[in-house]
């Protein structure tokens, strides 16, 4: 009997509790935020710092609840979704600060509930709001955001512009390799597991390769080649374009049979689900592009982006009619297109950089022929690891940053210990953006000198209260991304 009671009431409370946890979840909204970008770009260095200012009460002076005292506090809470890893926070900001070093990038989807207390700005909201807002923040690669599109592709489709931009100038000697065993790979040929993973290899190798400093370049399909997450040397990701796949007509236990089983099985078990649970649920996104490295690069990396831009936009507000429109359940109102790591700059080139992506965002607007949401574009950094200075030179005055470049990173013949302070003189951005997308045939490489710095060291207050990270404009793109929910 006794125990019969002690389960009624257990019982009673889950009731409760659950009962409650709704009821939480119904008066206090929360806002779904994406932020995606490829790999390296700064995804998990931006969550990091995001939270951390928030949490800390950073310097956010344009963020306008931030400054004008509105918030009471923000915390961490548990997320909403079991089945998603949460983003290691704690563990990121036990590298950026007490170590020192950069967190560990982003590899699969991961997600994490900040809730902000805040008390509205009207009189209005102050009555029918609870003054609680909980973001959810969704951490995931751009890679895989980039696999949309081939869901409006056949496998004929995909082999032949795979086919045909893997010998385009800029990819032609990174696609050799794969380009010669494709043309040895009839798709009518029998069906082979071992040709079609050395295919699958060679692609992804090529893939890769197209992605490394030098070429930057942004638009890879499959994504999961690239960061496979869970999906490491699975079946579903030994495939490979054909040269001269044609749809649907492949023989039974040809090659080409074979591929195109796979490719639709990529997109049906892979994509799809992958879209359907996570990115069509979003409400806002940021997406995170390195135009620092791609500038560096050259015009063709910078097409390539502005290319991998639009196809991104594209996702984001399909149009009616188009096959993506069922896989979403709401409607993403805002987008920021952020140029991350601005603090390689002197601050005189920020404007510059965040022109040059305004350029590459409205390019990319008028492509993908996109309408009904915002888009705004930021040049920032979200965790700023230099401070600015002058140096003279002759009689020239020069601006510089200065801050303290990783162990190993070279400039010149000059190798650095991690310990020591440079200054270094990073060079200009083109001053009109147009120019950053023409090619320089007289520039043999950009003139923009670039070293990775180490996250920079915390000041404290009088106190001995360790100050939030630093950052540059992080407060205008938090502004943009949530601040009209904290009205
Ligand atoms: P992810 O792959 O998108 O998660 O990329 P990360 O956030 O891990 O960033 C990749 C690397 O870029 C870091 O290890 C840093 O070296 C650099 N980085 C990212 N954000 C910043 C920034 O705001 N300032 C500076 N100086 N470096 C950054």
């Amino acid at each position: 009997m006794a125990s019969s009671l002690t389960t009624f009431s257990d019982e009673a409370r889950i009731a409760l509790d659950t009962f409650s946890g709704r009821a939480a979840g119904l008066f206090s909204p929360s806002l779904r935020l994406g932020v995606t970008g490829l790999s390296r770009a700064g995804k998990t260095v931006f969550i990091s710092a995001l939270v951390h200012n928030l949490v800390h009460g950073g310097r956010l002076p344009l963020f306008e609840a931030q400054k004008s005292g509105r918030i009471a506090r923000a915390y961490l809470e548990e997320q909403p979704d079991d089945a998603v890893p949460r983003f290691q926070y704690e563990d990121h900001i036990a590298a950026l600060v007490d170590e020192r070093v950069w967190p560990d990038s982003t590899r699969a989807i991961s997600e994490l509930r900040l809730t902000i207390e805040f008390e509205s700005a009207s009189a209005w909201n102050r009555m029918f709001s609870a003054g609680k807002l909980s973001v959810d923040i969704v951490d995931y690669p751009g890679e895989w955001l980039l696999d949309l599109p081939l869901l409006g592709k056949s496998f004929a489709d995909f082999s032949r512009e795979a086919t045909e931009m893997a010998a385009s100038p800029i990819r032609a000697d990174l696609s050799a390799q794969w380009r010669t065993l494709a043309a040895a790979a009839a798709p009518d040929g029998e069906a082979d597991e071992m040709t079609a993973r050395r295919l699958a290899e060679s692609f992804a190798a090529y893939l890769k390769a197209c992605k490394l400093d030098d070429r930057a370049l942004s638009t890879l399909p499959p994504g999961r080649f690239l960061m496979p997450g869970d999906l490491e040397g699975s079946p579903a990701l030994t495939f490979s374009p054909l040269i001269g796949a044609s749809d649907g007509k492949a023989r039974p236990g040809s090659l080409g049979a074979m591929m195109e089983r796979r490719y639709e099985a990529y997109k049906t078990h892979v994509i799809k689900p992958f879209f359907r649970e996570h990115v069509a649920r979003l409400d806002r996104q940021i997406v995170l592009i390195d135009a620092l490295q791609a500038l560096n690069a050259g015009a063709e990396a910078m097409a390539d982006m502005e290319r991998a831009v639009t196809e991104i936009l594209a996702c984001f507000r399909p149009g009616r009619g188009s096959f993506l429109t069922d896989l979403f359940s709401r409607r993403i109102d805002r987008i920021l297109v952020a140029a991350t790591k601005a603090d390689h700059l002197h601050h005189e080139s920020h404007d510059r950089l965040q022109a040059i992506v305004r350029r590459l965002a409205d390019r990319a607007i008028a492509r993908a022929n996109f309408t009904g949401a915002e888009v705004d574009v930021v040049a920032m950094a979200a965790v700023r690891a230099t401070r600015e200075g002058t140096v003279r030179q002759g009689r020239e005055t020069l601006p510089v940053i200065i801050g303290t470049p990783i162990a190993g990173e070279r400039i010149g013949d000059e190798t650095f210990d991690g310990n020591t302070e440079t200054a270094i003189f990073p060079g200009d951005l083109p001053a009109k953006p147009g120019d950053a997308f023409k090619p320089r045939p007289d520039v043999e490489k950009s003139d923009l000198r670039f070293v990775r710095f180490r996250p920079p060291k915390l000041e404290k207050t009088a106190e001995g209260v360790t100050l939030s990270l630093p950052h540059i404009r992080l407060d205008r793109a938090l502004q943009f991304l949530i601040g009209d929910r904290l009205a």
